[in-house]
């Protein structure tokens, strides 16, 4: 087949992604960099055109969205919307976290979703795609106004999920005490005990051991096989990671432990660079237990500077970039700030923190890449192993699930780098997690027929 044809094929289902979907531009970037890349696919094997395969493919298979009605401290009545996007369910029940931010609206869902199809696919478990969460903003709210709106949300929420439908998990301000708010309403309302309806959980009410610690764990075991391809290692390797929540935190935890000198991170609101190496456990007591500012870091380690232009952490110097926190972080400038100052490899912990001029130029500069969905897998793939314990009413211990999330970490790789090169993109690794993610979906979807 003509290039032509599988180019018009995938540009034509973007644009209807974009006349049906109009002002929804986080979902319209995943979108087309996901189907830029599968180009090659269609030259390759036309058969796809003819199953339509993208257009079934962009298309959640439901949206739900809905009110979240809650009494604040002060008995003041608030409402916010709730979604939960249930995207694919072609090899396993939809799985994908809950995101709790101001930001939260109908494109970030669906962006959010649509790319945990590929992820969930590259991982190689038997998990679909979901994604959900809520415009509300957890920051200053106290422990009872989060529990009143975690038992609101999933009043409505219970209705559409389960241990076999749709298992949802954590993401940004959804984390353990949370996920055991949301837990403890379902239970109540489904009166019977179906651990495997969450992930995330507290170890003590069946939760996987390392799941806490594996988005972050898993980013830093993707970045190493990465320079393992370049005959190269993490030891002595300076990192810069931005955000300093539950990815931030692990991967900066797994980054020294390799022998690596983490000298950066940030929040919403500033970063703070310690030339001498970040103290992680005073990053965890002011972040996982005081839920402060990383400001504060200050007042224990004085030596240590802060800026309020948390964009600007990708100025400092370093081999290594682990972008941690959200969407569209790193953009075109502060690549080139990067690549001038000689860095060798970005991993990404968060969902599409660079943008697309950013890839493009760590790409065309040969920069070591790993893409969201293949690098932070980790998170998504133990949540997997967490719902395999569930359903064997048994738990597995750390070491044994951290050895497994390496094995699969390795997998990814490797599957991404072979995918790339069968598809002639040799080492493009956006192009290869894309391509390997996608292919299993679309076999399994072809082979259930047009449903
Ligand atoms: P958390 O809520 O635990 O942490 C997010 C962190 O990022 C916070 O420190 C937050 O700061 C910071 N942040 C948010 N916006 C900005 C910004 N514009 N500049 C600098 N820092 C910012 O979320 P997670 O760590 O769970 O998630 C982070 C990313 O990783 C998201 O993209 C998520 O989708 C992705 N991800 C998460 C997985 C998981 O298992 N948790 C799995 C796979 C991907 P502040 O404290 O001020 O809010």
């Amino acid at each position: 087949m003509s290039s032509n044809v599988a180019l018009n094929y995938v540009n034509d289902v973007y644009h209807t992604v974009k006349k049906r979907n109009p002002n929804e531009k986080e979902f319209q970037q995943a979108v087309k960099e996901i189907l830029d890349s599968l180009v090659p696919v269609f030259e390759k094997n036309p058969s796809y055109i003819d199953h339509a395969i993208l257009e079934r493919m962009v298309e959640p298979e439901r949206i739900i969205s809905f009110r979240i009605p809650w009494v604040d401290d002060q008995g003041d009545i608030h409402v916010n919307r709730g979604f939960r996007v249930q995207f694919n369910s072609a090899i396993g029940p939809y799985k994908g976290g809950l995101r709790f931010h101001p930001s939260v609206n109908a494109s970030i869902i669906k962006f959010l979703g649509f790319e945990q199809i590929f992820k969930n696919s590259l991982t190689g478990q038997p998990i679909g795609a979901g994604k959900g969460g809520a415009d509300f903003d957890p920051k200053g709210k106290s422990d009872n106004e989060i529990m009143r709106f975690c038992q609101s949300f999933m009043s409505e929420l219970a209705k559409h999920i389960g241990p076999d439908t749709d298992v949802p998990a954590g993401d940004i301000g959804v984390g353990a005490r949370e996920i055991g708010y949301l837990f403890g309403q379902y239970k109540k309302m489904q009166g019977s005990f179906q651990a495997g309806v969450l992930t995330g959980k507290a170890f003590e009410f069946g939760g996987s051991l390392a799941r806490k610690e594996a988005t972050g764990y898993g980013t830093v075991y993707f970045v190493q096989e990465m320079l393992k391809g370049n005959n190269d290692d993490l030891n002595g390797k300076t990192v810069v990671v931005s955000g300093s929540g539950n990815v931030a935190i692990y991967a900066i935890e797994k980054a020294t432990e390799l022998g690596a000198k983490v000298v950066a991170c940030s929040d919403y609101n500033g970063y703070i660079y310690d030339k001498d190496g970040i103290k992680l456990d005073t990053v965890k007591r002011l972040k996982e237990v005081e839920r402060k500012r990383i400001k504060e870091y200050l007042t224990e380690h004085p030596n240590a500077q802060y800026s309020e232009k948390s964009e600007e952490i990708w100025t400092i110097p370093c081999d290594i970039a682990l972008p941690c926190a959200t969407q569209n972080e790193l953009d075109k400038d502060a690549a080139n700030h990067l690549i001038k100052n000689g860095v060798i490899a970005i991993g990404e912990g968060a969902n599409m923190p660079c943008t697309t001029e950013a890839v493009d130029l760590f790409i065309e500069k040969a920069i070591l890449f790993g893409p969201g969905k293949a690098a932070n897998a980790g998170g998504v793939a133990v949540s997997a192993l967490e719902m395999a314990q569930n359903s064997a009413h048994l738990s597995w211990k750390f070491e044994e699930v951290d050895e497994k999330l390496q094995d699969i970490m390795k997998d990814i790789y490797r599957n991404s780098v072979e995918a790339a090169e069968e598809h002639g993109k040799s080492g493009n690794l956006v192009v290869g997690a894309n391509i390997a993610g996608f292919l299993k979906v679309a076999d399994a979807m072809i082979a259930q027929g047009v449903i």
